[in-house]
């Protein structure tokens, strides 16, 4: 008796000590850093490395997540709070200026399993947008909120808030201030970052996939440099630059946001694999190569549906992005 109470106090020691394997082998992050006119003759071997290293570094921090049994929302959410800490992408530090030399950060998020979703809009002092959107989604009755509103909500949940200089980075400011000499010069009303301006790009995106077979997606961005007027891109609306729905497929969009939100593209993609049973790869090709390029947009998305197939399709030279999953190390790319 007592032999084989020993064997049951020495098995219920032993089981927290076994390491919380994936019940899923699918469990999947899928990651961009932006699309565009990014061609490796333009780019040193020092900020390629620095590149591949940042996006490494978010696809693992996600990935850890996961592995742990963690949720697709939890990885997404710590996959972009890497991204947004970094200088190298135009999310949180690094964001792009707008005309009056200000960073405004859009971001959203989705729960594939619930279809619930939060946004923020034109903030500037969250360090982190996208838990400001989750934190929309979950303590709030809300999908969307903007500006000052949302500052005072973010605050009031407890996340972190910075000075408005926190986000400034020189790379971005000179990007600004070469656009508006070029405003002068050609007497352009509305000039913004053209496809071929280098530090244009840099949105960050994540779908996930977690071992209970929920999807999850979240988009963060400074939107273009250059814009005014309280411009908001895609990136926050809910079925232009983010989708997830486990119905379907994950969804997560950068480039040309106006086409984005024109074209509703996450969701178009999302109708797709919903009606058509297109594979992700099919549906993302139809939206991107066909409807966006037709109207002109450029840009990319990454898609990701229950069973871990992934698409990362894009019109443009090249779109930061990179992969993970349980069969294999992370794997980073650029160009085309
Ligand atoms: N889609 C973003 C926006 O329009 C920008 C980008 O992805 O480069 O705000």
């Amino acid at each position: 008796m007592r032999i084989i109470g020993l064997a049951v106090v020495m098995l219920a020691l032993l089981i927290p000590m076994q390491p919380a394997l994936a019940q899923n082998g699918k469990i999947t992050l899928v990651i961009h850093g932006g699309a565009g006119t990014i061609l490796k003759k333009n780019m040193t071997a020092e900020a390629e490395a620095a590149y591949r290293e940042a996006l490494t570094l978010a696809l693992n921090t996600g990935f850890a997540v996961l592995e742990k049994n963690g949720s697709s929302l939890d990885a997404v959410e710590a996959t972009l709070r890497v991204m947004e800490d970094s200088p190298l992408f135009n999310a949180g530090k690094g964001a792009v200026f707008t005309h009056d030399g200000r960073n405004e950060l859009d971001a959203s998020i989705m729960n594939g399993a619930t279809k619930s979703a939060g946004a923020v809009g034109g903030v500037t002092i969250i360090r982190n947008p996208i838990s400001a959107a989750r934190a929309v989604m979950e303590k709030s009755p809300h999908v969307m909120m903007t500006g000052r509103g949302a500052e005072l909500f973010a605050t009031s949940a407890g996340l972190e808030i910075v000075d408005p200089s926190y986000f400034w980075t020189e790379r971005r400011w000179k990007a600004l201030q070469d656009i508006l000499v070029r405003e002068k010069e050609t007497s352009a009303a509305w000039e913004i970052a053209k496809s071929e301006d280098e530090t244009r790009f840099g949105t960050v995106g994540a779908v996930a996939l977690d071992s209970q077979g929920n999807l999850a997606a979240a988009t963060s961005t400074g939107g273009m440099t250059n814009k005014r007027f309280g411009r908001v891109g895609d990136s926050p609306i809910i079925g232009a630059g983010t989708w997830a729905d486990n119905d379907s497929c994950a969804v997560s969009a950068t480039g040309d946001g106006e086409y984005f939100i024109r074209l509703a593209v996450a969701r178009d993609i999302a109708a797709l694999v919903e009606y058509k049973g297109m594979t992700v790869e099919k549906a993302s090709a139809e939206v991107i190569h066909g409807k966006l390029t037709a109207l002109g947009g450029e840009g990319g998305v990454i898609v990701l549906d229950r069973k871990g197939n992934f698409a990362m399709v894009f019109n443009s030279e090249g779109m930061y992005r990179g992969s993970i999953t349980a069969a294999g190390a992370a794997k980073v790319e650029i160009y085309k």
